[in-house]
C-alpha cells in the first residue's frame, strides 16, 4: 500500500480552500511542501503537449491578475509554517513532520507562467515576500517551457526570482525538432529553446525537466513513435552542447506519465528506460534523477 507521502505525491490539485492563485502541495521534486502559484487562470500555453495534465475540457477563468490577492494568499500559507520550517496546514496532518518542510514557492500553473504580461511584477512581489521572511528557508522556483526566456521583461522577472534563493526548472523533452513537435507542439523551435537555456545557464545554474513517453496512433505515417536510438543521441547531444557552452545544469529530472494525459495516445515508458537514460546522462557528468515510472 502506498505511504501517505506517496498518496500526496500522486495528487496535484491546484485548488485550495477559496484561494484563486496559491495552493499547497507535497512535492516529490521539491522534497517537501511546495506552495504553487498559478498565474494561468485562462489555461493558455504556447505549447500543446499531448501529455499535459491540465484539464482543458472545462474553460479557463478570466485572466486578470490581482497582485494584492496573490500576496494575501501566499502570506496566508506562509503563516502556517512553524519556526522549524514545518508546514502545519490541516491537510498535511497525517504527513510526518520530516516530510512536510516548506521547500519552495513555485510559479507553476495551468499554462506557461512567462506568457503572462504581469510576470515581472509577480516575480518582484514574490521576491519581496521572500525577503520579508528571513527566518524561513525556502526557494523561489520558476517552472517553465523556456520559450520566452530571451525576452527582456521575462529575464528581468527571472533575475528578481533568483536574487535571494531561487531556481529555474526548464523543460527539455526532445533531441530532434521532429519529436519536439510531436511531444510539445510549438511555434518556437527546439534550437531557440536550446539557445535560451544556454543563455540562462551561463548566469544562473538551472534544472532540466524531461518528459519521456511514447505516442501511439501514427503507425505507418513515418512519424516518430517514441525514443529510438537516434532520438536519445540527439537529446544527449543537446545536453552536452548546453553544458559545453558554459551553462551549468544542476540536475536533469526524468519523468513519465503519472496521471491520465489530455491525449490517450500517449503512454508511459517503463522504469528501466528512465534508469538507462539517467545512467547515460550521468555518464556525461551531468547529475540526473528519476521521478516516477513504475
Ligand atoms: S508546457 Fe506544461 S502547461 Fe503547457 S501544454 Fe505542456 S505540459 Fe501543459
Amino acid at each position: 500500500m502506498a505511504s501517505i507521502k506517496e498518496q500526496f505525491h500522486r495528487l496535484h490539485p491546484r485548488e485550495y480552500a477559496n484561494f484563486t492563485y496559491a495552493y499547497p502541495v507535497l512535492s516529490r521534486r521539491s522534497g517537501g511542501v511546495s506552495l504553487g502559484v498559478n498565474l494561468n487562470l485562462d489555461k493558455f500555453c504556447n505549447f500543446d503537449c499531448p501529455y499535459c495534465q491540465v484539464d482543458r475540457t472545462t474553460p479557463g477563468r478570466e485572466q486578470k491578475l490581482d497582485l494584492p490577492r496573490i500576496r494575501e494568499e501566499v502570506e496566508a500559507l506562509l503563516q502556517s509554517v512553524d519556526s522549524g520550517g514545518v508546514c502545519r496546514l490541516a491537510i498535511f496532518d497525517a504527513v510526518p513532520d520530516s516530510d512536510k518542510k516548506l521547500r519552495d514557492v513555485a510559479l507553476s500553473g495551468d499554462g506557461e507562467p512567462t506568457m503572462v504580461p504581469e510576470f515581472p511584477d509577480v516575480c518582484a512581489l514574490l521576491h519581496e515576500i521572500q525577503a520579508g521572511h528571513p527566518a524561513l528557508d525556502f526557494k523561489l522556483v520558476l517552472i517553465t517551457n523556456a520559450t520566452l526566456l530571451d525576452r527582456p521583461k521575462v529575464r528581468a522577472g527571472v533575475e528578481a526570482l533568483l536574487a535571494l534563493r531561487g531556481e529555474v526548472w526548464a523543460k527539455l523533452d526532445a533531441g530532434t525538432e521532429d519529436w519536439f513537435q510531436r511531444v510539445n507542439v510549438s511555434r518556437v523551435s527546439l534550437d531557440r529553446i536550446e539557445s535560451n537555456l544556454i543563455e540562462l545557464g551561463r548566469s544562473s545554474p538551472f534544472k532540466v525537466q524531461s518528459f519521456f513517453g511514447r505516442m501511439k496512433g501514427a503507425e505507418g505515417s513515418g512519424a516518430r513513435q517514441g525514443w529510438d536510438a537516434a532520438e536519445v543521441e540527439a537529446y544527449l547531444q543537446r545536453l552536452t552542447r548546453i553544458r559545453d557552452s558554459g551553462a551549468r545544469i544542476l540536475e536533469v529530472q526524468l519523468y513519465t506519465l503519472a496521471r491520465p494525459p489530455s491525449d490517450a495516445h500517449v503512454t508511459a515508458v517503463d522504469k528501466t528506460f528512465l534508469e538507462n537514460m539517467r545512467a547515460r546522462i550521468e555518464a556525461l557528468d551531468i547529475p540526473a534523477r528519476v521521478y516516477g515510472g513504475d
